[in-house]
């Protein structure tokens, strides 16, 4: 966890010689490092990530945009990192995915020191949630977590807690779906064999307060786990109080492909 070393090590601005509207998403210090008395550690960073990554682009001559979000957090306040995850699905229900166009190789270089995804999703393991298509994101930009149920445990909240604390998450979605097998299961309150059945009791609360209805017992559970969330973790919620870090659930229609906002 020690990346602030190798941060400053690789932080080359004077080298920054590129116009900051090359870039989609402007870089509030690009013009050079700002002074440490009026610096926060993040800004610092961003500097250090912005003279890198101009440095790159100078250096072989390239005109094209740098990846979207390459300093994932950035300035973007909770409101408008959620609003880029749903922007991100507006943009998958479209079929107009940018993702794919965004140079991955320059993503890995910029990235493999460190990383500042600009939010974090707790979803269900099922294979029709492919999170970073549903909010068409690259490397680097959502720090994701992904358990049958999408139930908050004690490993996940050290994860999400990781991710907000340390890394610097704004926003955080826990995202239920559309015919969700481990809710239909508890509501069935199936045999099943092995461990499966330890995920019933973290989904019960929710069968109990919306029925057997799977679509709502699917909301229920998502707003429940987000609940959960903070107030389980002193982390999240402390940085919720302060205005952070916000905690929204959601739920995803396999059929469909969009994303609803259930708060
Ligand atoms: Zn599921």
């Amino acid at each position: 966890m020690n990346f602030l070393p190798n941060l400053i090590s690789s932080a080359k601005p004077e080298k920054q010689e590129i116009a900051p509207s090359v870039f989609h998403r402007p870089i509030s210090s690009v013009e050079g490092p700002a002074s440490p008395e009026n610096c926060s550690r993040r800004g610092f960073l961003q500097t250090a990530a912005g003279g890198t990554v101009a440095g790159l682009l100078t250096a072989v001559g390239m005109e094209f945009a740098a990846p979207d979000s390459i300093q994932a957090q950035s300035t973007l306040s909770p409101d408008a990192a959620l609003q880029e995850l749903m922007n991100g699905n507006q943009r998958f229900t479209s079929n107009r995915l940018k993702a794919f166009d965004e140079d991955l190789g320059m993503l890995k270089q910029n990235t493999a020191e460190k990383q500042e995804p600009f939010a974090a999703v707790l979803s269900c393991a099922d294979s029709r949630v492919p999170v970073e298509l549903v909010f068409d994101q690259s490397i680097g930009h959502i720090f994701v977590t992904r358990v049958a149920g999408n139930v908050v445990t004690s490993e996940i909240i050290a994860s999400l807690e990781y991710g907000a604390a340390v890394l610097g998450t704004k926003v955080i979605l826990v995202m239920g779906h559309g015919n969700c097998g481990a809710v239909k299961a508890t509501i069935q309150a199936k045999e099943v064999p092995g461990q499966i059945s330890a995920l019933y009791p973290h989904i019960q609360p929710a069968v109990d307060q919306a029925g057997s209805n799977l679509e709502a017992a699917t909301k229920a559970n998502a707003k429940i786990q987000a609940a959960l969330l903070r107030e389980a973790s002193t982390v999240v919620a402390g940085l919720v109080k302060e205005g952070k870090l916000k905690v929204v659930a959601g739920y995803y229609d396999v059929l469909s492909g969009s994303v609803t906002l259930l708060e």
